[in-house]
């Protein structure tokens, strides 16, 4: 990626393109206002050099003396911005056509494009956040999910930043103990010393794995859990599917064997995000395409980490229903007899029996189906998993720095246990610390903030 000059002033789009009420072309830079000055007459007839921070301005674009839109300019001075810097916020009309005029206008009067994620680059350039914030904002903006929305909000509100930051204060100071002793091993520092150090470095270590365990929880809530929805042809898995997706994705029909491939949707069930694959039906497979399918949808079974079993209530159970019942046995599994809007024949307690979560309910009526979308919450949830706890992080970034962080802390307590040099320990402690840094952006390569902010849309 080309580098820019952070002393620029730079514009984008900062709204979803589209029609809309409102789209927002937005300035960062030295030369906000300047700029701002060439483009915008206010109604008042102030001037933006004048304008105070944290106001707003009525007035018109203006190019060659034509009006292009009447807008609303929102007015944030340096250092009191996202960026730290002189920001300018051209509220206009939305669309796409009103939107490129004042944006190019703005460009033809001194400034350039913003790279995806400019914005939030110079907040973390300027030192408003740190790099574990600035990504979350990025998660904030791709989240599906309010579970995935609460994560990235707390972690931009400094959750993790906060508790990472103590550990590291911590650990340097645990390094500058274990350098002293090293350095002046005669001078007091002896061996009550070297328990207090072990007793820190442990408690460090605790930490480090409660922070490891909340960013499993938090990865779940955005990863998802993968749940299959199998069961023998025509027992309703597509409008199961359909039911729990409430909308047409998959094609019913009444002939056997027609979802012929897995298809994978993720929905959102009570802030959980579930990924619900759809098998095709297993029945002996008549030609390579369903062989392959059927392959498939076994390896779909095999990740899954849950299934639910359907089977078709106004039918006695085959063999087909009973081979799956048997070769099922080692998933969490939710047995769901479908079809209770037609007689029933199936023979309930065998199922009842062999299946500890049990649900009736009619997909093609929608009948029951929150009862089942309840059972899923329930299972996933397990009652333990709070959500307070599982807000820390998903970031695939952080959690290998805070796992290699936990190692080297680890590694450092058992050094000290088997009576280690204390130089190892010191730089098991100075390992630690460097994936600490790298976390929160204290030292970083360009090539690292490329890949993070090139994720960002253009306008953030
Ligand atoms: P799949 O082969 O397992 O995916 O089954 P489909 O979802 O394609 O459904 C097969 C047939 O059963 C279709 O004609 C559906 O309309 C019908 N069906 C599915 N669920 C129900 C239900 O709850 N009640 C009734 N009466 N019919 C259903």
């Amino acid at each position: 990626m080309e580098k820019h000059d952070i002393n620029e002033t730079i514009v984008a789009i900062s709204t979803p393109p589209g029609e809309s009420g409102i789209g927002i072309v937005r300035i960062s830079g030295k030369k906000a206002l300047a700029v701002t000055e060439r483009v915008f007459i206010a109604k008042d007839g102030s001037k933006p050099a004048d304008f105070k921070s944290y106001t707003i301005h009525y007035g018109w674009i203006v190019k060659d003396n034509k009006v292009i839109d009447e807008v609303i300019l929102t007015v944030m001075r340096s250092p009191r911005s996202y960026t730290k810097e002189d920001i300018v916020e051209i509220n206009c009309h939305g669309g796409i056509v009103a939107l490129r005029a004042v944006l190019d206008l703005v460009l033809e009067n001194g400034c350039r494009l913003a790279e995806p994620g400019e914005f939030t680059k110079r907040a973390f350039l300027n030192g408003r956040i740190d790099l574990a914030q600035a990504e979350a904002v990025l998660e904030i903006i791709r989240a599906k999910t309010d579970s995935a929305l609460k994560i990235g909000i707390e972690q931009l509100k400094g959750g993790l930043s906060l508790k990472i930051n103590k550990l590291h204060r911590e650990l340097s100071d645990l390094l500058l103990v274990t350098e002293a002793n090293i350095d002046f091993p005669e001078e007091e520092i002896g061996t009550f010393d070297l328990k207090i150090l072990a007793c820190k470095l442990k408690n460090v270590n605790d930490e480090l794995v409660s922070i490891l365990q909340s960013c499993r929880h938090a990865r779940v809530m955005r990863e998802g859990v993968r749940a299959v929805i199998c069961g023998k042809p025509n027992v309703g898995k597509s409008s199961l599917l359909n039911a729990l997706l409430k909308q047409e994705r998959s094609i019913v029909t009444a002939v056997a064997g027609t979802t012929r491939d897995t298809i994978e949707e993720i929905i959102d069930i009570k802030g959980i995000p579930v990924r619900i694959v759809d098998t095709a039906g297993i029945l002996e497979p008549r030609d390579l395409i369903e062989k392959k399918a059927v392959e498939r949808s076994r390896r779909s079974i095999e990740l899954a980490d849950l299934v639910l079993l359907l089977f078709d209530g106004s039918r006695e159970l085959s063999g087909e229903d009973k081979l799956l019942m048997r070769r099922l046995h080692r998933k969490t599994i939710i047995a769901v007899i479908n079809k209770m809007d037609l007689r029933q024949k199936i023979e309930r307690e065998k199922i009842l029996k062999k299946f500890k979560n049990t649900v009736e309910i009619s997909a093609k009526k929608f009948k029951n189906v929150n009862l089942l979308e309840d059972m899923i919450a329930g299972l996933v949830y397990g009652g333990k998993v709070s959500l307070g706890e599982m807000m820390l992080t998903s970031n695939l970034r952080h959690i290998q720095a805070i796992r290699q962080t936990q190692k080297f802390v680890a590694g450092a307590l058992d050094s000290l246990d088997n009576k280690v040099p204390l130089e190892f320990i010191a730089q098991d402690i100075r390992e630690a610390l460097e994936y600490l840094d790298d976390l929160l952006g204290k030292k970083f390569s360009g090539d690292l903030l490329d890949k993070i902010f090139s994720h960002f849309c253009i306008g953030k």
